[in-house]
């Protein structure tokens, strides 16, 4: 009898063990699954290869984003401030898509810098070729914010614009 019962509680521990490794399981699962859920930002960016390391280390450290998805043109701001080139914008328009809707990035970037060989002229001139291009972008319709930087002659560090 006292066999027979304590029997009975030792397959009930068991039973309440396994509960628990399964609730276990699916927490560091869960975990898990979260810990791999990556985030990104797209940044509408000059092609110059000088600036590429700053733009992207700049969102990673504030923005806290993993992956830093780049469209680039030379001299971005002015393509989308003057808003004629309809291929060109239509194809910006596109990628900047596939990083908002496959990706997920609900930040946009829109980059002017120093010594642009797209865009030859002064800082001040590229600022506001920035803020119409914002203009141009916000027109693309995506639920995103969109911030305007500015990369100077040492090619490492960037200024938050607006
Ligand atoms: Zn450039």
């Amino acid at each position: 009898m006292m066999i027979a019962r304590l029997g009975r509680v030792f397959w009930e521990l068991k039973f309440v063990a396994l509960i628990l490794m399964c609730c276990g399981g699916i927490i560091i699962f869960a975990k898990t699954m979260e810990g791999n859920k990556t985030t990104f930002a797209c940044v509408i960016n000059c092609m110059d290869g000088r600036i590429q390391d700053a733009v992207k280390n700049y969102m990673r450290g504030n923005y806290g984003v993993d992956w830093v998805d780049m469209v680039t043109e030379p001299g971005p701001n002015k393509i989308l401030a003057d808003n004629q080139d309809v291929p060109i914008i239509e194809n910006i328009k596109k990628r900047v898509g596939v990083s908002v809707h496959h990706h997920g990035a609900n930040i946009v970037a829109i980059v002017g810098h120093f010594g642009c060989a797209g865009n030859p002229v002064e800082k001040e001139q590229q600022i506001q070729h920035l803020r119409q291009a914002k203009k141009t972008v916000e027109s693309f319709g995506f639920d995103v914010q969109i911030i305007l930087l500015w990369v100077n002659g040492d090619f490492k560090s960037v200024e938050k614009i607006d």
